[in-house]
């Protein structure tokens, strides 16, 4: 219809990810050692798609009565618990877990999808369980394992829209992608492992590519490049291993 009417279209950036707030991420590689180009000025970041995830608010209502063999009451169990779950299932916790329980990014989700209501049971069973310690008609101590069981786990699931935006980061030939809220640690391209406590990672400035700086990269032993492992050129001292970048070893 545009193009009788004479208009011409053309495929651009979607106008509605343009104000996306990048910044947690950005700011979370902007902060890793890189030399000599900065890490800021070896980026490029743009928001790639954006998605509504289905994630669920589990309102828990635990509610049983607990006997001995001879029918004696011993413990009587009612509780109360809401839980956040992910897209997946997952039950969160911290930051993520507030945004689920307000309501989320409160778009409109798919009811289609059904809750994660195995995952719920078992952590509602895992967290309800407790041992307890009762008198019997001889006097004597007892203990007694109350479970609830399924029957009397009763739960009301609400949906609730998380926007997920998706984040291409870009270094030299090497591209991250990341979902916002999910993704939370960086991990290293060499090793596959987390960036973890005390575990400081760096940007190779040959590749782009970001690892772990003690383990699986380091800097160029002349002209401190930070480099990873696969671009480093090992050359074996009499005591310790030293790295090289190319430039160094090619003017040697
Ligand atoms: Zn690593
Ligand atoms: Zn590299
Ligand atoms: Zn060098």
């Amino acid at each position: 219809m545009a193009r009788m009417a004479g208009v011409s279209l053309h495929q651009g950036e979607d106008p509605s990810t343009r104000d996306t707030d990048i910044s947690d991420v950005t700011g979370m590689f902007a902060g890793l050692k890189s030399c000599p180009a900065g890490a800021t000025s070896l980026m490029n970041a743009k928001v790639t798609s954006q998605h509504i995830d289905t994630c669920w608010v589990a309102e828990v209502r635990v509610e049983q009565r607990f006997h001995n063999s001879s029918g004696m009451l011993v413990h009587k169990m009612k509780k109360k618990k809401t839980y956040a779950c992910g897209p997946d299932g997952n039950i969160l916790d911290g930051k993520l877990a507030k945004k689920v329980k307000k309501g989320g990014d409160g778009l409109p989700v798919k009811r289609s999808e059904s809750p994660p209501r195995n995952d719920i049971i078992r952590t509602a069973k895992a967290e309800c369980v407790r041992n307890v310690k009762y008198k019997g008609g001889n006097g004597s101590t007892y203990v007694k394992r109350c479970e609830p069981t399924e029957g009397h786990i009763h739960v009301n699931f609400h949906p609730i829209g998380v926007l997920r935006t998706t984040v291409e980061l870009k270094f030299l030939r090497t591209k991250y992608k990341w979902d916002m809220p999910w993704d939370k640690e960086i991990a290293c391209k060499a090793c596959g492992k987390p960036k973890g406590v005390l575990k400081p990672l760096l940007i190779c400035n040959e590749c782009g590519r970001v690892v772990h700086v003690r383990t699986c990269g380091g800097e160029c032993g002349r002209c401190k490049k930070t480099i990873c492992d696969s671009c480093a050129v090992k050359r074996k001292k009499i005591i310790k291993t030293s790295r090289l970048c190319g430039d160094c070893i090619s003017s040697d």
